[in-house]
């Protein structure tokens, strides 16, 4: 019965090392976000001793009453909160959610479709040595150099050339709404499946804040943790009754043993606290900080530097910063706001000329800052403080500016009523 502090005080130290470095930093890295305590009171519970593979009601082990009824939450909870007929809430991760749906729905050798990662996309959706690269023949399509948008003339284009048996829409980077009917139109002409992954913007969709894929995707996808706000994991959504039925064998057994309980109570939480007006404003506050931050990067000090806002601005829940023309290239960048306590992640922007170590981007998101409770008048602060940071070419402004974040974090104190560990 002892407490983590007494018996791995090594582990217990490191777990405190990283809620004061949360706390006392400011995180804007656009995958990430702050869990509600209760989803991580849930996630820490003895659930996570329980086998339940199978679905509610039709389980492989005894002893599932209880996680019945909390799977069967989750589940009726995300039907609602996304308005569709079916739902799967066992993948472990956004990845394992992909992975499931390619097993369900194509063979190896099939060919998809998915926005190139140089571009946005995402590693599942194509990458060559991801298993999305391996198993299947992949057709990227990319953005347009004048506007940096998908090019839906050329997706089109690629989807009659090459019959694909999936297109895959949907992105890690890219600041922009897309066009779910247009794909939809698409998919269907060639007969392919369209799978809408949804990881990055699901919160804003569950707030209202954003276009459903749902009604136009023959299946959805996402993440539980990035706007969503959840725990680690992801979801499979469908409004197709034969689509859900080859879903669920391919998640269990196709793809995974047993299914993360905890997670998945953890994820009901989340999807409790997704259908809120709270959520909703927080969400408000999201696309508000997101628009303030791109409006700052675009003035005319940051662009004396070669500084640009990819796609001129933003639509979602973050801002990719053009470096191509700035000394400072992602590395740089990044290190330069690490350096006074913001976390972002530098990231490629289309027509990189940079190696992927090093990158011409930077990715910044607002959703973690927004469940901080920043508003306006902080993300405008904020804004400033990152603006007068990638500028800068001083010690002494970097310290100054480095104060100012201090400021920001400790008027919005995160996890009030977490305590440390060590000396719990
Ligand atoms: N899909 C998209 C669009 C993502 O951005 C990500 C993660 O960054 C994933 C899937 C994968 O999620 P996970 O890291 O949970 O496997």
């Amino acid at each position: 019965n002892s407490q983590l502090s007494e018996l791995d005080p090594e582990v217990a130290a490191k777990i405190d090392d990283e809620l004061t470095r949360q706390r006392d930093g400011l995180e804007m890295i656009a995958s990430e976000n702050h869990t509600a305590a209760a989803v991580m009171q849930a996630q820490g519970s003895v659930l996570t001793n329980k086998y339940a593979e199978g679905y509610p009601g039709r389980r492989y082990y005894g002893g599932c009453e209880h996680v019945d009824v909390i799977e069967q939450l989750a589940i009726d909870r995300v039907k609602d909160l996304f308005g569709a007929a079916y739902a799967n809430v066992q993948p472990h991760s956004g990845a394992q959610a992909n992975a499931s749906v390619m097993h369900a729905l194509i063979k190896p050798g099939d060919t998809i479709m998915g926005l190139n990662l140089a571009h946005g996309g995402h590693l599942t959706h194509g990458m060559r040595i991801n298993f999305s690269g391996k198993l299947y023949n992949v057709v990227p399509y990319q953005v347009r150099e004048e506007d940096h948008r998908i090019d839906m003339v050329e997706v089109e284009r690629l989807a009659h050339e090459h019959k694909p048996q999936l297109i895959v829409a949907g992105w890690s980077a890219y600041a922009r709404q897309l066009d779910f009917a247009e794909f939809r139109r698409i998919a269907d002409a060639v007969g392919a499946y369209l799978m809408v992954d949804m990881a990055h913007f699901a919160g804003l969709v569950a707030a209202g804040l954003h276009p459903s894929p749902v009604p136009h995707a023959h299946v959805v996808t996402s993440t539980t943790h990035k706007t969503l706000a959840g725990p680690r994991g992801g979801i499979i959504l469908t409004n197709d009754a034969d689509v859900a039925k080859k879903i669920n064998s391919a998640v269990f057994p196709g793809q995974q043993g047993g299914p993360l309980e905890h997670v998945i109570a953890g994820k009901a939480v989340a999807f409790k606290i997704a259908a809120s007006p709270e959520f909703k404003e927080r969400q408000e506050r999201v696309l508000a900080g997101a628009s303030i931050l791109a409006e700052r990067l675009m003035q005319p000090d940051v662009a004396a530097k070669g500084i640009s806002v990819v796609s001129g601005g933003t639509d979602v829940h973050l801002v990719l910063v053009d470096l191509r023309n700035c000394e400072l290239n992602g590395q740089e960048a990044e290190d330069r706001l690490a350096a006074i306590d913001i976390t972002v992640n530098r990231n490629a922007v289309p027509f990189d000329p940079r190696p992927p170590m090093v990158t011409s981007g930077l990715r910044i998101g607002t959703p973690a800052l927004a469940t901080r409770g920043f508003g306006e008048a902080a993300f405008t602060e904020v804004a400033d403080i990152i603006a007068e940071a990638l500028i800068a070419d001083d010690e002494a402004s970097l310290a100054d500016l480095r104060h100012r974040v201090e400021a920001l974090a400790a008027a919005h104190p995160l996890y009030p009523n977490v305590a440390p560990l060590a000396t719990a």
